[in-house]
């Protein structure tokens, strides 16, 4: 398993984590589909579930391991019919937080999140019902250690950045989305995009939510790419996006995770999602996605890396342009072969780009 760290954290959190969806057949599925994960690595749980169920598993396959692993939990879910509801209210949110930490069995939450807001009359009413001024507080008693935020709306997750409380964003990001189809395909791909790099710059990490739409990305037949993509080829897509720390894909039984974890021995091939390109909005076509399609550069340049810090010192994440003059082959190393250019499905006029790219950092 690989990890990546929070820099405003320091939480060092595995690529691949799991989503709430934990509703198995049966109670021993559920505990041992846990201890799978936690076996191969998985350290990084979220707790907007879809059934209340699930709770009862967790402390059981995880509890010995509670310090090692966790926990995105969410103000302002609500599980009192049995299923997930949302509710706002301060007197829920706290009865909910206060049913969860029982169920689980513990006394601290690693990731508190401002739950899932879309609008800014949401945002408004999560201020006004008290519920984040009840984040902070229980930060302040070290209930909460780290403050995050779910959104699928780019400029209401501006507005939980805009606070500088905010360590984590849980956002729906997959080809889908970034490309306006589906139902969360909020924000234009270029507004879309500006937020991911926004949160890298901040060092916000971003957990992804929602990463095969729902399972439309899947299925040949409701894809808007007209044909499936895999589930190999959705986790790479959203671990390309800046700032991105894992991925929480819905899991409900041992045999879905091994099919998930299949991701960690996948070739290069497999992860390739270039396909995506028939769909490219005219806002971003001719821009570097990162996918490294590409590859192999003959003179041995990342090339999506090398775009990716570009793109990141831009909008002045020093960090990326340290890396950036860290990498052993820069931009400056490209002999304009053409290579990329003809192999790029984006369209990207790369070896014109790698010259103003080694001009940017003199390298
Ligand atoms: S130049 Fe094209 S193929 Fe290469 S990494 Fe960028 S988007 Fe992908
Ligand atoms: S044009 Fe430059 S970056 Fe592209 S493949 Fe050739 S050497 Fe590599």
């Amino acid at each position: 398993m690989e990890y990546r760290v929070n820099r405003r954290t320091g939480d060092r959190i595995s690529i691949i984590g799991m989503g709430g969806h934990l509703t198995p057949a049966t109670e021993i599925e559920g505990v041992e589909t846990l201890q799978m994960a936690y076996e191969a690595g998985i350290n990084f749980f979220d707790f907007a579930a879809a059934e209340s169920a699930c709770f009862d598993y967790y402390d059981k396959a995880l509890g010995g391991a509670r310090k090692n692993v966790f926990y995105q939990i969410h103000f302002g879910t609500d599980f009192s019919t049995g299923v997930y509801g949302k509710n706002l209210a301060l007197d829920s949110v706290k009865r909910t937080i206060d049913w969860q930490l029982t169920k689980l069995n513990t006394d601290y939450i690693d990731y508190g999140f401002i739950h899932c807001l879309d609008t800014e009359e949401e945002w408004n009413k999560y201020i006004d019902n008290g519920v984040l001024a009840y984040i902070e507080e229980l930060k302040k008693q070290g209930v909460v250690h780290h403050i995050g935020m779910s959104s699928h709306t780019p400029s209401v997750a501006a507005l939980g950045l805009d606070t500088s409380l905010v360590d984590m964003l849980m956002f729906s990001i997959n080809p889908g989305y970034d490309y306006c189809h589906g139902e969360y395909a909020v924000g234009a791909a270029g507004e879309r995009m500006e937020l991911y790099r926004r949160c890298e710059k901040e060092g916000v990490g971003i957990s992804v939510m929602k990463v095969f739409s729902a399972g439309q990305l899947l299925s040949e037949k409701t894809s808007p790419f007209g044909k499936a993509l895999t589930e190999v080829q959705c986790l790479q897509y959203a671990l390309d996006k800046p700032g991105v720390l894992t991925v929480l894909p819905g899991i409900m039984t041992k045999a879905e995770l091994l099919r998930i974890l299949k991701f960690n021995d996948a070739a290069p091939s497999e992860k390739d999602y270039s396909m995506i390109s028939s769909l490219t909005p005219t806002e971003v076509k001719g821009i570097c996605v990162y996918c490294n399609h590409c590859q192999p550069c003959p003179a041995g340049l990342d090339v999506g890396l090398i775009n990716k810090y570009y793109d990141l010192a831009k909008v002045g994440d020093a960090l990326a342009a340290d890396h950036y003059q860290r990498l052993d082959k820069k931009a400056g190393a490209c002999t304009a072969c053409g290579h990329c250019d003809k192999t790029c499905p984006f369209g990207t006029a790369q070896s014109e780009r790698m010259k103003e790219i080694a001009a940017y950092f003199g390298a």
